[in-house]
């Protein structure tokens, strides 16, 4: 999914359950189960995109998802607790994005390229987004019915 959809289920994670221990494992498991989910993002074709295309949309699209993370859950959690399980949530591309930037293809970087990229459920435009706005609508619901 998007960094934008990751970042906002990470920060719900946190902001619904009181107990770090808990929470940061959630939102570092979240990413993989959300990317089951049939969604489009920024990384479908990335082999048709120059690199700096790639790495320009990947940038906006995370500082967008925090942005948006940080003012919906900033005031309702320990930042510091918010910032790891964001971070956490996000960490699974990060350790991606070498492979597809800088072209290592080789471990742990060709490793998670390789299980994400068995594991993405996709689905085309329109459609691809919004099965990520219920989702991350879903949950986010779901964080300010626990909270
Ligand atoms: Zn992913």
């Amino acid at each position: 999914m998007t960094a934008t959809a990751h970042a906002i289920v990470g920060g719900a994670i946190a902001a619904a359950v009181p107990d770090p221990s808990i929470g940061i494992p959630l939102a570092a498991l979240s990413h993989p189960i959300l990317d089951l989910i049939p969604h489009w993002d920024f990384g479908w074709g990335w082999k048709k995109k120059s690199k700096i295309l790639l790495f320009a949309q990947t940038a906006a699209d995370l500082s967008f998802g925090l942005v948006v993370t940080y003012f919906l859950f900033g005031r309702l959690v320990d930042n510091l607790y918010l910032t790891i399980a964001v971070f956490l949530s996000l960490i699974w591309d990060f350790l991606q994005a070498p492979y597809w930037l800088l072209g290592w293809k080789f471990a742990p970087f060709s490793t998670f390229y390789n299980v994400q990229r068995g594991m993405n459920g996709k689905i085309k435009l329109p459609w691809g987004i919004l099965t990520q706005v219920a989702t991350v609508g879903g949950v986010v619901l779901a964080s300010r019915f626990f909270h």
